[in-house]
C-alpha cells in the first residue's frame, strides 16, 4: 500500500533527495568511498558545506554580514546557546509553546529573561498579539512555527530590538526578511534534511558582546571561524541538505515553496471545516500551514479512535496529534504533496459517509 507521510519530525523529504543522499552513502560522487567513511576534511567534502551554505544564502537572500553554521545538538541546543552568547542585560521570550517554553527557561538560567506574553492558558491555541516588547532587551526570542500546537507566525514582526527565532519547522516555507534577526536556527529534520544538523544564520556583529566566559563549543564564533569543521559536523545530514536546497531551487525557490504550502493548507483547512465530524484546534488567523491540527467535532468524539484506524488502513501515517493537544496533525512541510493531501482529504470525506 502507498504510504502518506505525514509525520512531525523527522518528516517527509523529497524522493530525489533520498536517492542522491542513499547514492552518496554507498559511492561518494564516483570516488569510490562513502561518504560516511570519508573524512570532514577530505578535498571532495569541503564543496558541499560551502554549496550548502551558498544555497542558504541564495534561497533565504541573507545579507552580508551573516555567517551559516552547522552544528549538533538539536534546536535544544540552541535553547542554551542562544542565551549564552547573546545575553548580557535582558532577553524577551514570546511564549507561543512547549519549545518557546522550553527556550525561556534556558535563558532563565542566564540572565532576566522576560515573558512578553503567553498562550498557555488555552493549551496554545492562539499567538498572542498585544504585548510589549522591553525596548532595553538584548532580543525578542519567537518561535515562527509551533509544531506541536500548529500555531504559526507567518509575517515578520514589529521589534524595537533585534530578534531572535526558531524556524525548526517552517524554515524554507516562505520568503523572510533576515535583516530583522540577530539569529536564526533550527533542528533539520522538519524541513530540510534527516536527523543531525541544526542550521545557525547569525550575525556576527552580534557576538563578543557578553562578559561571561563561553565554553569553546558552545561560542559561536568557534564555528564561524572554523567553518561548521571546528570538530566533525554530521556529514551525511549536511549532504541531504545540501540536495533539499538543490531541489527547493529547481522547485522555484521559497516563494514557490510558500504557495505550495498555502494551497496544501487551503484544501485541509477546507474540508476540517466543511466536514462535520471534525474541527480545527487553533485561532483561524492563526493556523499553522506546516502541522495542520483537527480534533473529532463535539457530538463525534468517540469516533477518535476509529478515524485513525481508518486513516491508517488507507495508508496515512503520522497524524496522530501530539499528546497535549489530542486529535489528529497532519503535517504538510515542503516535501508533501497535493497527492498526499488529496488521500487524506478523500478519507475524511469517506468516513464522514460513513456517519
Ligand atoms: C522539533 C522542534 C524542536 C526540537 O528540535 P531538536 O532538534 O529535537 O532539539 C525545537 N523547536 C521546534 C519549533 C521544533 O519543531
Amino acid at each position: 500500500m502507498k504510504k502518506y507521510n505525514f509525520n512531525a519530525g523527522p518528516s517527509k523529504l523529497p524522493r530525489e533527495v533520498m536517492e542522491a543522499t542513499a547514492a552518496a552513502c554507498l559511492d561518494f560522487e564516483g570516488s569510490g568511498l562513502s561518504l560516511m567513511e570519508m573524512s570532514h576534511r577530505a578535498k571532495n567534502f569541503q564543496p558541499v558545506v560551502d554549496e550548502t551554505v551558498a544555497l542558504f544564502k541564495e534561497l533565504l537572500d541573507i545579507p552580508e554580514g551573516y555567517s551559516v553554521l552547522f552544528l549538533g545538538g538539536g534546536a535544544s541546543l540552541q535553547f542554551c546557546m542562544v542565551p549564552f552568547n547573546l545575553l548580557e542585560h535582558k532577553a524577551a521570550y514570546l511564549n507561543t509553546g512547549v519549545w518557546a517554553k522550553k527556550a525561556l527557561a534556558e535563558a532563565k538560567l542566564f540572565g532576566e529573561a522576560v515573558e512578553v506574553a503567553s498562550s498557555a492558558e488555552s493549551t496554545y491555541s492562539y499567538i498572542p498579539k498585544d504585548f510589549v516588547i522591553p525596548t532595553d532587551a538584548d532580543y525578542f526570542h519567537i518561535t515562527t512555527n509551533n509544531t506541536i500546537y500548529g500555531t504559526e507566525i507567518r509575517r515578520e514582526l514589529d521589534s524595537p530590538v533585534p530578534m531572535v527565532a526558531d524556524m525548526s519547522s517552517d524554515i524554507f516555507s516562505r520568503p523572510i526578511d533576515v535583516s530583522k534577526y540577530n539569529l536564526i536556527y533550527g533542528g533539520a529534520q522538519k524541513n530540510l534534511s534527516m536527523a543531525g544538523v541544526t542550521f545557525v544564520i547569525v550575525k556576527d556583529e552580534c557576538l563578543g558582546k557578553v562578559s561571561r566566559q563561553i565554553p569553546t563549543m558552545l561560542d559561536y564564533r568557534t564555528h564561524i571561524k572554523g567553518g561548521s569543521m571546528f570538530n566533525t559536523p554530521p556529514t551525511v545530514p549536511i549532504y541531504c541538505a545540501l540536495q533539499t536546497l538543490k531541489w527547493i531551487k529547481k522547485c522555484g525557490g521559497v516563494k514557490e515553496m510558500e504557495r505550495r504550502a498555502l494551497e496544501r493548507a487551503k484544501v485541509v483547512y477546507g474540508e476540517i471545516d466543511r466536514n462535520k465530524l471534525f474541527r480545527g484546534t487553533v485561532a483561524e488567523e492563526d493556523r499553522s500551514v506546516m502541522n495542520l491540527c483537527f480534533v473529532m467535532n463535539d457530538g463525534y468524539k468517540e469516533l477518535e479512535a476509529d478515524f485513525m484506524q481508518f486513516a491508517t488502513e488507507r495508508g496515512m501515517v503520522g497524524i496522530k496529534g501530539h499528546r497535549s493537544v489530542g486529535g489528529f496533525r497532519a503535517s504538510c512541510y515542503n516535501a508533501m504533496d497535493m497527492e498526499g493531501v488529496n488521500a487524506l482529504v478523500t478519507c475524511m470525506q469517506e468516513f464522514e459517509k460513513l456517519h
